[in-house]
């Protein structure tokens, strides 16, 4: 997946509302990917940048692609973060400058760790099933996480909580662990809600939910597709009620500060700089071969120095 805004904004939030317990229900925006696709985007939010390292959160369909080519984001470059690929329905088929070549289908996870930097492309393959339904998400990677790496994985972890079954596609819930390589303390799980259950959750983490499909009740919040809702931190259990599926993600709050444009996470505006450069000048990122289309261009860069940012929204003091 591509951040494909013509004029990608520096993200620039406000500072958010105190640490804490929180239930804000923030509406998610329709952005375009390519051609083909809108994709409803979740994070970055006006009032919300990251929940613990995760700073992107993409949900894409349920569409009918039986009649189009689908999703057919070309080449593109990502450097300090990871992300995830999630689906519900149908498959996508990555490449990427490591050799990669992976085709996910549902229940599946593909994690691309980008380090200083990978390149890939993600497409509906030309046969492919009708409904395209899924997820793509971004978590922020320490500075000092310089390695690319591609990982897929089939087999996750299930948890059973009286009427809710979960999936644990990334990071750890309740001590169990998904086999996916991550960098600081975070979950993602895919929730099924038949029912209700109390689900047991670290206080010192922050943690936010979507529903995919169906209907549920999230602390005592009801919650519709194309919102996050955003349950902050100090909870020790989470109630979820429903008859639907749901999408977790929560963290330790990630007090690093970051500068995001386009596909790059870094720490300061010389190194998104420098990043556009070098996939501009076919440095850095390495080739993806096979895509049957041209790479994407870098966007241009904003005339505005960007800045670097806390979680907090506001640019950090001088230390
Ligand atoms: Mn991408």
């Amino acid at each position: 997946m591509s951040n494909l805004e013509l004029a990608p904004a520096e993200t620039d939030c406000p500072p958010d509302a105190a640490t804490g317990t929180r239930s804000d229900l923030l509406d998610g925006r329709d952005v375009p990917l390519g051609r083909h696709t809108v994709v409803r985007r979740l994070l970055p939010h006006t009032n919300r940048r990251t929940v613990g390292a995760w700073c992107f959160f993409d949900h894409f369909g349920p569409e009918n692609i039986a009649d189009t080519p689908g999703m057919q984001v070309p080449p593109h470059p990502h450097c300090g973060l990871q992300t995830v690929t999630w689906l519900l329905s149908g498959e996508v088929l990555h490449r990427d400058s490591l050799g990669t070549l992976a085709t996910i289908t549902p229940g599946q996870l593909n994690l691309m760790t980008a380090g200083f930097g990978i390149a890939h492309s993600e497409e509906s393959p030309p046969e492919h099933m009708p409904v395209m339904h899924g997820l793509q998400l971004w978590i922020a990677l320490p500075e000092s996480v310089t390695e690319a790496r591609f990982e897929h994985h089939a087999a996750l972890p299930e948890l059973t909580y009286g009427g809710v079954s979960m999936t644990v596609v990334i990071g750890t819930f309740d001590g169990t662990s998904s086999p996916a390589r991550v960098h600081t303390p975070l979950v993602g799980v895919q929730i099924t809600a038949q029912g209700s259950a109390s689900l047991p959750v670290q206080p010192s983490w922050e943690y936010a939910a979507i529903l995919i499909d169906g209907s549920a009740t999230v602390a005592g919040q009801a919650l519709t597709p194309g919102s996050l809702l955003y349950l902050g931190t100090s909870r020790s259990s989470l109630e979820i009620s429903g008859d639907g599926r749901l999408f977790l993600i929560g963290g330790e709050p990630f007090e690093e500060e970051l500068v995001m444009w386009w596909n790059f996470v870094a720490r300061s505006h010389e190194q998104i700089v420098e990043a556009r450069s070098a996939w501009m000048a076919r440095e850095r990122f390495g080739e993806v071969h096979g895509y049957a289309g041209d790479r994407l261009p870098a966007p241009e860069l904003p005339t505005v120095r960007l800045k670097p940012r806390s979680r907090h929204g506001r640019p950090m003091p001088p230390s």
